[in-house]
This record gives C-alpha cells, structure tokens and sequence, in this order.
C-alpha cells in the first residue's frame, strides 16, 4: 500500500514525487512512457527559472534522478482504469494493481490530431508531430508547420535548422504564439507564412509530397509541395483511464480547486491534464509540489 500513488512522470508527477518522498510518504510513480513527458520532445527550454537554456531531456533526466534519489519508486504501467472514492484508492494497470491512500494525476496532455485524410496514412512517413525527434530527418527539404502556438511556432524555428524552407500554414492572420517566439519567426529568413490558411488534405504516394492548402477568406485552393508536415494544433488530456468521471470537464481536462483538489477526497491533478492551467513546465512543477503538500496534509487526517 502506498501513501501517494501518481499517475505520470512529467514534470508535474516528478516534482509530486520529490515533495512527497521529502515528506516521507511511501510514493510511487506509473508512467506509461519516458520520464520527462513532453519535455523529452522539447529541445531548446528557455523558460524555465534557472537555467537560460536547457535541453529538454537533460532536465527530465535531472528531475528523474532527483526524485529517485530522494526515494520515489518508478513503475513502468499503463493506467487502464482507477477506483478513486473511498479507500484504499486503486489503480489498474490491466495485469496488475496499485493501491494508495491517496492519488496524484499528472497525466499530461498529448498532441492532437488535425483530423484531415491523408493524416494518419502518412503519420511516420512525413507527417509528425514531433520536430526535435524528426527534423534532422529534413536536412535541405521544404517542409510546412501547421498552427500559430507557441508550440508550432518554437518548432518552426528548430525546423529551419536543417530544412530548406519552412512554411507555416495557419488558420488566421495572427499568431497565438508569445511576443519572443513570433519576432524570431519573422525575423528568420527561412520562414515564411500562409496565413488565414487551412489545410484540406495531405498528399502524398509513399511518403507525403505536400499538403492542399484552403485559403479560409477567398476560398482559393493550392497544392504546397513539402516533404515533411509538422502537425501543432494543440494538445489534448490524457484522461481516458477516467472516463465519465465527475471530476472532468466537458473537455476531458480535471477541475481542481487552487489547491490541486479534486472533488474526491485524497484525489489531486498536477500539470497539463489540469482544467485552466497555464500549460508551462513551471507551472506544472508548482502544481505538483502543491498536490504533494495536500496529499500529506490528507493523509495525516485520516
Ligand atoms: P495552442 O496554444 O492551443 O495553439 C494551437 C494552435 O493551433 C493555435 O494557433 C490554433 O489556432 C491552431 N489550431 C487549433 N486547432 C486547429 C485546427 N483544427 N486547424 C488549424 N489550426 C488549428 O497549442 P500549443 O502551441 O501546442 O501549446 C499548448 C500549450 O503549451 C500552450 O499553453 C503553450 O503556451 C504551451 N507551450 C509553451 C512553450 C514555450 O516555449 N513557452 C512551448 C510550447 C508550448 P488559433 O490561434 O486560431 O486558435
């Protein structure tokens, strides 16, 4: 029986478990991938306080080592299904089981798909979701990003690294994306913009070989040719395992109070998966810290 058991090792569940390990509680940590979530995909960090420039799966490996040396234990599962009123709380992991007195969700967020034919038939064969994992793989290629976020636009930027061109495909006329990012964008000779733009289809035989292009305002269509298609739409929570549950919104996200309470007792979120949460590392690591607190402050009542 654990004190604490948390759902992902993010940043969010890695900084949970640091604090709960510091507080003595007995924690373990279920993660379905590599630590780091998100962060391993992440090359460049340059907002995290501390450090002016870190790689991504350089601080995963710091966090990691951190909470393991302070006495979390890692559990490599996927978390199917959880029994989360009363106690013990329960984790399913389809061929086993966890039980915990209390429970930490920091499932994080997962890139969402654009939803258009030829997405998933080229997925692995120029399409991705991924340019820290991939864009090497474009050395001297034109290739198109499609959104305007923080996240399309920082890979835009990596992209030009080592493609030729880079294109960006956004749906209006202004980027979403932070002051920073955009003046770099611009100022990046290798990237250029189609704006008010959406893309119908991605073409391709064996592998992609560009994407028809919608312009939104005149309703013109075009063929963009580009060997690779950089998908940054958004993210969606990782929250299949708790479905119906009371404590999603109609987004799937999890509401919390200020305090990372769910409306379950003993039940915390931490980091992306969390309704309204800035969705930075920072704010993940605090949230975890906070949810760890309360779990001890729970555990002591009972
Ligand atoms: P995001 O901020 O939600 O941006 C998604 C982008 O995709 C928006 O520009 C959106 O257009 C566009 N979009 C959404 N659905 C679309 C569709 N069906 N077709 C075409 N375009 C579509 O997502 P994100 O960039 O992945 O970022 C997620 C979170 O992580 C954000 O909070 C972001 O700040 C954070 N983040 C931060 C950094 C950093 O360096 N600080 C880096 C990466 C991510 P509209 O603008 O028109 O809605």
């Amino acid at each position: 029986m654990y004190d604490v058991a948390i759902i992902g090792g993010g940043p969010g569940g890695l900084s949970a478990g640091i604090y709960a390990a510091r507080a003595n509680l007995k924690t373990v940590i279920v993660e379905r991938g590599l630590y780091g979530g998100q962060m391993q995909n992440t090359l460049d960090i340059e907002n995290y306080p501390g450090f002016d420039n870190i790689e991504g799966p350089v601080l995963s490996e710091r966090l990691y080592n951190q909470a393991l040396g302070v006495g979390v234990e890692w559990k490599y599962g996927n978390v199917q299904s959880v029994k989360l009123e009363g106690q013990p709380k329960v984790l399913n992991l389809g061929d086993e089981t966890l039980e915990a007195r209390s429970v930490i969700i920091a499932s994080g967020a997962s890139p969402r798909p654009l939803g258009v034919p030829g997405e998933a038939e080229f997925t692995g064969r120029g399409v991705s979701y991924c340019a820290t994992c991939d864009g090497a793989l474009y050395r001297g290629a034109d290739v198109i990003v499609v959104g305007g976020g923080d996240s399309a636009i920082k890979e835009a930027i990596l992209l030009t690294r080592f493609a030729n061109k880079v294109t960006v495909i956004h749906r209006r006329d202004a980027l979403r994306a932070a002051g920073i990012l955009r003046d770099r964008a611009f100022d990046n000779p290798k990237i250029q913009f189609m704006w008010d733009t959406v893309v119908d289809k991605i073409e391709g035989d064996n592998r992609v070989t560009g994407v028809l292009a919608r312009n939104v305002k005149d309703g013109s269509t075009q063929i963009v040719e580009a060997k690779g298609v950089f998908i940054y739409v958004g993210v969606d929570p990782v929250t299949d395992f708790l479905k119906g549950s009371e404590i999603l919104d109609e987004w799937g996200y999890i509401l919390t109070d200020e305090f990372m309470a769910t409306s379950i007792p003993g039940v915390y979120a931490a980091g992306d998966v969390r309704a309204a949460s800035l969705r930075q590392i920072v704010n993940a690591a605090s949230d975890g810290a906070a949810a760890a607190m309360k779990a001890y402050e729970y555990l002591e009542t009972l």
